[in-house]
Order: C-alpha cells, then structure tokens, then sequence
C-alpha cells in the first residue's frame, strides 16, 4: 500500500510513464511546463522561496495565528512562517514534522493533535499529474472542522504560488539558456567564417593577420598575441618570439611545452588563456588571449581550441608552400645560374657575373668576389660593386675573409657593429651591419670567398645563408670549369717544344685581324742549313736551337704581336697593324739576335710581307706565299739575310 502511495511522489520514473501529463488547454506555453526529476535538488529552495511570496499574500491576522512549514516529496523542511506562540515554535514543528510524514504516508490531507496544538499537512500535487512534490502543514492551537478547509485552502494558494515563482525561475532560466545559445550561435557563425577564411589564406602574414582579426572580432575587448617558435616576424606588434625563460611561471612556455591550453587569473583579476597552435608537423606558437573574468565562458574552451588548431594548421600549409615556393625559386635560380655560368668560360666575367646575380637575389647592398692568388697567397677582390675595393688585397688572415678560409664554412653575421668578431675593411667602408659569406671550394680546397653585405642589422635569413652555400658550390664547379678550359685552350693553341702559338691559332688569328685591321705583315724565319745542324750535333741539340730562336723571337716582338711554329723549323710572326719596312726591322732584329746568340751559331733568313686594306684579295694564304716566296728568295740569295716580298 506504502509503495503505491511512494509511486505518486515524483521522482519515480516508472510513474512518469504511467500517469501522463494532462495539461490543460489554453494556457500559455510555459503554464504548461511543470517541475521535472531534473528539478527535484531544486524543490526545497523553490518551496522556500515560495514561501516568502505567499506570506506576502497571505491576511497578516490570520498569519500571526498559526504557524505555516512546507516540506518538500522527500520530506525535507522547506521553510516556515507565522508563529505559534501558545507552545512555542519547537513543539509546531515536530507535530508539522509528524503530520507531513502522515500525510505522505496516506497520501492524503491528514490531521494530528498533541501539545494542544493541532497540524494539518496537506500533499501538494504537481499540476501536470497528480504526483506529490511535497507538503503544506498548518499548525494551530484549536483544532476544528474549519481547520483542515482553511489547511486546504492554504495549500492550494501556496500551490499557485509555489507555481508563479516556478515560472519566474522558468523562464528567466529560458532567457539565459536563449541568451547563451544565441551568444553561442554567434561565436560559431563568427568561428566557421575565420576558419573559413584562415583556410583561404596561402601566405604565412596573411594567416597570422587573419587570425589575429577573428579573435579580435570574436573577443571585442580582449588582447591577443601570438607567440611564434619559428623565425617570422611580420612587424605587427601582436606577434612575438616565443621565449622560454621560467617555464614554470609563464603558461605560454607551458601550454607550447604541453601541447594543452592552460589558462591563470592576472593580478588585475584578468583571465589569461594560452592555446598551443599546433598542425600536423609540429607546434608553431602559442595564442593567448587576455579577457576580463565576465567575459570568460568555460563553454568557449571548444571555440578557442578549434580557432588554434586551424590556424595551426593553416599555419603549417602557408609555410609548406612558402617553403615549396622557396625551394622551386631556389631551383629555378640555381638552374638559371649554372647555365649561365657554363655559358661563360672566362673567368674574369663569371666573377662579374656572380656579383651581379647575388646583389639582385639578395637584394643586398653590396657583393665582394675574392679568387685566393697562391703564388702571392693573398685575396685579390675579382669583382665587387665597390669601386674602392677593386682589385684589393688581403692576407688569407685578415677579417671575415679568414675566417671562411680557415673553417672552409659558410658565416652568417646578423649584426656587425654588436659582434665585430674581427675587423673588417668591406664591413666599416659600406657601413654594413648583416653579412652571409661563402667559400668557393675548387678541388676540396677554398679558391675564393664571397661576401655578400647590407647595411640594416638581421638583414638576412637562414634560408639566404643557405642558398649562398648551394650558390657558391656552383660558382666553384664554374670556375673550375673555365679554369680547365682555359687550360685546355692554351694546350691546344701552343706549340709543346718552343712554347710559341700553334699555326692553326696563327691562322685564326691573322684571319680576324684581317677582318677588322686595316693592314698587318708577316714574318717567316727559317734556320739555315739546319739539317747539317742536326746531322752535326744530333737531334736534340738541334731542338734546343729551335728553343733559342723561339726565345729571341719572343723577346723581339710586342704584346699584340703573335709568334708561332709555322712547320719543323720553321717559324712565323704576325705583326698587326705594321708595314713591311716596319716589319723588316724587327726581322732583321732578330736575324742579328739568332747569329749572337745562339749556341752552337746558327743563323736565319726571313721572308717579310704585307697586307693592306687596299689589296684586291685578302687572305691568310696570300700573305703566307709571298712571305714564302719572300724567304725562297732570300735563301736564294745567300741565306742569312732578309727578303721583303711584294704587296698584294
Ligand atoms: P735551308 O733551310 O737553309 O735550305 O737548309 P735546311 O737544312 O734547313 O733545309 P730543309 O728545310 O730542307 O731541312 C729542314 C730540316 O730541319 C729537316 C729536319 O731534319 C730539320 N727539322 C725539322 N723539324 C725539326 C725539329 O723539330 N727538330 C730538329 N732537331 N730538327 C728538325
Ligand atoms: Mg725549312
Ligand atoms: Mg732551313
């Protein structure tokens, strides 16, 4: 029987479903909610509360005559008010106390007697099924028949009561839950926006600065900065370096550290919260955001740690690619600059090209190509955009040049005026601050060193330091290129024994001389009798004559003027821009060296002849048969001598 009344107290789920709600119609909507099991811890204060509203409305006479309690289903004393002198407040309640346990009992209006007092506890139902959600007790000192109506009739206006002020709680609860969730709403809208618009952004400034703005705009009156574990720094006041000095004190090193945001409450009674920005790869900073405490919602955690893991992410791609545009730039640069520089075997202009080409890549202020001279052991400056600077000289020791030589490593100087580790010369003259410096390394030895210069302070980056290196690897294999070739060139083009030009240089030579000057001689020198000098001393002797007369004939002519071993012991001079007389006097120069000097004694008999513009047809073979001609007849006419052919 207990258990069936038991059933009727709410809170018991089993009832929920038997007795459905009956509600009645045309009430406002709210008038329709009623207390649920949810509600239950919340009886008792709402009873109390109750209370006090009632006994605003109840007639004051009436209320100074009895003492009124409210129990909630459970029994729990909710509250009283009235008295009830005649046997004091002590012995109501425990009679109030007796009466509402009887009443839950029955589930019924009960009555009890007993220190002449008299109590009637009246069940008080729920007005959407007739559950009990607690008890109305009515303590008097004369107990009648009028006593249990006026109890009724108390507990039904408390009801009412009780009712009113659950609705009051109802709906301002309702306001708050709508406030909240439109507040909610907002944020979310606000949130897929930034995130939409963070995934928008390819470049690195453009994410930081986007999501810098989303939080601002999310968090009006809070401040946010970010703290960055990588080298980028755009300039904006809200990005910095992430530092790490007393990690256990600061909860931006904590949160990066542990990858978990972490919040404090400023002296200032702010709340400061720091989020890791962390994507896929690594951790890329720490975003921390500082709000007043009214401001600061539990519930917006979620928010705040989605807006980080985008921008981590967001983060993370926009360097990816910043990377890849990076590494296909430095491709495209490496590629444009190996191929130029196999283009050019010429030393002097690889030099010249070189400090063109890092000036522009660089942007820098100021480039310095030095080639190691080792018979001089010094570094002579090849090429330089600094006038004053061309063609110095330094010891392998001095300045940052040495110091490349020294460790064959590339250098990074971010700030020259705060570290002068040494002295240097191109630093103090241009007023430079930053500097990236690289070996040029030939054949595992350092060649060369390029310095690369600009005057604000923590001009260059990491990634220029290595791209100089991947330069400079390149520069090398140029120049080891055109030194190989220059190499080859002069083998080809001299003669093994006298040193002198090979005739087909010769050749090439007069035929472009012949093409741009307007006239030009030729001398042919022949060793008399030189087969009876060979068959008199032998071979080798004979060979050294043919050094002798290569020296004198070196000796005797000019720069521009081009010796060479025209057949066995045949040699030949072309002398540009120079008549046949002119010509003549040089030969007989050295017809007159060869007979002083020359040991054993031999002498030579030339053949001279000239070109000028004016001749009907020029060429190399015109030239050299009259000079044979020439020779022809100066052996005809006694050797030892010298013979001008005709002209043209
Ligand atoms: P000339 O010119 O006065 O008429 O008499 P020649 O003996 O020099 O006559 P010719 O030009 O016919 O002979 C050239 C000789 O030079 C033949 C060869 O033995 C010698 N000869 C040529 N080339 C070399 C060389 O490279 N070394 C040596 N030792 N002898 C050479
Ligand atoms: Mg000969
Ligand atoms: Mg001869």
């Amino acid at each position: 029987m207990a258990d069936n009344y038991n059933s009727r107290i709410i809170g018991d789920e089993a009832a929920e479903a038997v007795h459905p709600k009956t509600v009645p119609d045309g009430a406002v909507w709210f008038e329709r909610e009623d207390i649920t099991d949810a509600d239950r811890p919340y009886v008792a204060s709402l009873m109390n509360d109750s209370m006090a509203l009632w006994s605003q409305d109840a007639d004051p006479q009436l209320l100074s005559e009895g003492w009124y309690a409210v129990y909630d289903w459970q029994l729990t004393f909710a509250g009283a008010t009235g008295s009830c002198s005649a046997a004091g407040d002590e012995s109501a309640r425990l009679l109030a106390d007796q009466a509402a346990s009887a009443a839950k009992d029955t589930a019924m209006p009960v009555s009890k007697a007993g220190h002449s007092l008299t109590a009637y506890a009246v069940p008080l139902h729920k007005r959407s099924d007739d559950r009990i959600f607690g008890f109305f007790v009515y303590v008097t000192p004369e107990g009648t028949e009028a006593g249990s109506l006026y109890a009724n009739l108390c507990a039904r206006h408390f009801r009412s009561c009780f009712y009113r002020r659950f609705e009051q709680v109802y709906v301002k609860d309702l306001l708050i839950q709508q406030e909240r969730t439109e507040r909610e709403l907002g944020r979310r809208d606000g949130l897929f926006l930034a995130v939409k618009r963070l995934y928008d952004q390819i470049d690195v400034t453009s994410v930081l600065t986007e999501m810098l703005y989303s939080l601002e705009q999310l968090y009006p009156d809070s401040a946010v900065h970010l703290y960055l574990s990588q080298d980028h720094l755009n300039g904006d006041p809200r990005v910095k370096p992430l530092v790490f000095k007393n990690t256990s004190h600061d909860i931006v090193a904590k949160a990066f550290l542990e990858g978990r945001p972490v919040n404090e409450r400023e002296r200032s009674g702010k709340i400061r919260l720091a989020m890791p920005m962390t994507g896929k790869q690594a951790a890329y900073g720490v975003l921390c955001i500082t709000m007043d405490e009214e401001l600061w919602d539990e519930a917006d955690l979620p928010a705040f740690t989605l807006l980080a893991d985008t921008a981590g992410s967001a983060f993370e791609n926009a360097k990816l690619y910043e990377q890849s545009n990076l590494l296909i730039n430095e491709l495209r640069l490496i590629n444009e600059l190996t191929k130029r520089l196999n283009q050019s075997l010429r030393l002097k202009e690889i030099f010249q090209f070189v400090t063109k080409e890092l000036l522009g890549v660089f942007n820098a202020d100021h480039c310095c190509v030095l080639q190691l001279n080792r018979e001089k052991n010094q570094f002579i400056v090849m090429s330089s955009n600094i006038p004053d600077m061309s063609s110095e000289q330094f010891s392998p020791e001095y300045g940052f040049c040495g110091i490349v030589y020294r460790t064959k490593e590339p250098l990074i100087i971010s700030d020259y005026w705060n570290t002068r580790i040494v002295t240097s010369k191109l630093m103090d003259n241009t007023g430079s601050r930053s500097l990236i410096a690289s070996p040029i390394i030939v054949d595992g030895a350092v060649a060369g060193v390029i310095l690369v210069t600009h005057k604000t302070a923590n001009f260059f980056s990491y990634d220029n330091y290595k791209l100089l290196q991947v330069m400079s690897t390149h520069i090398g294999l140029a120049i080891t290129n055109a030194s190989l070739h220059a190499e080859v060139r002069r083998m080809v083009i001299t003669d093994n024994l006298t040193g002198l030009h090979a005739r087909h240089y010769l050749n090439e030579q007069i035929q472009s001389r012949q093409r741009k000057d307007p006239l030009g001689a030729l001398i042919l020198v022949d060793i008399d009798h030189f087969k009876r000098i060979n068959d008199t001393f032998g071979h080798q002797v004979g060979d050294r004559i043919l050094v002798q007369v290569s020296g004198i004939i070196r000796s005797s002519i000019r720069n521009g003027d081009i010796a060479a071993r025209w057949g066995g012991e045949e040699l030949a001079v072309y002398l540009p821009g120079i008549k046949a007389d002119q010509a003549y006097r040089i030969a007989e120069r050295i017809r007159s060296q060869v007979e002083k000097e020359t040991d054993p004694v031999v002498t030579v008999s030339c053949g001279v002849s000239e070109w000028t513009y004016e001749n009907d047809k020029i060429s190399v073979e015109s030239l050299f048969y009259r000079a044979d001609m020439a020779l022809y007849e100066a052996k005809h006419r006694g050797r030892n001598c010298i013979f001008v052919g005709q002209t043209g």
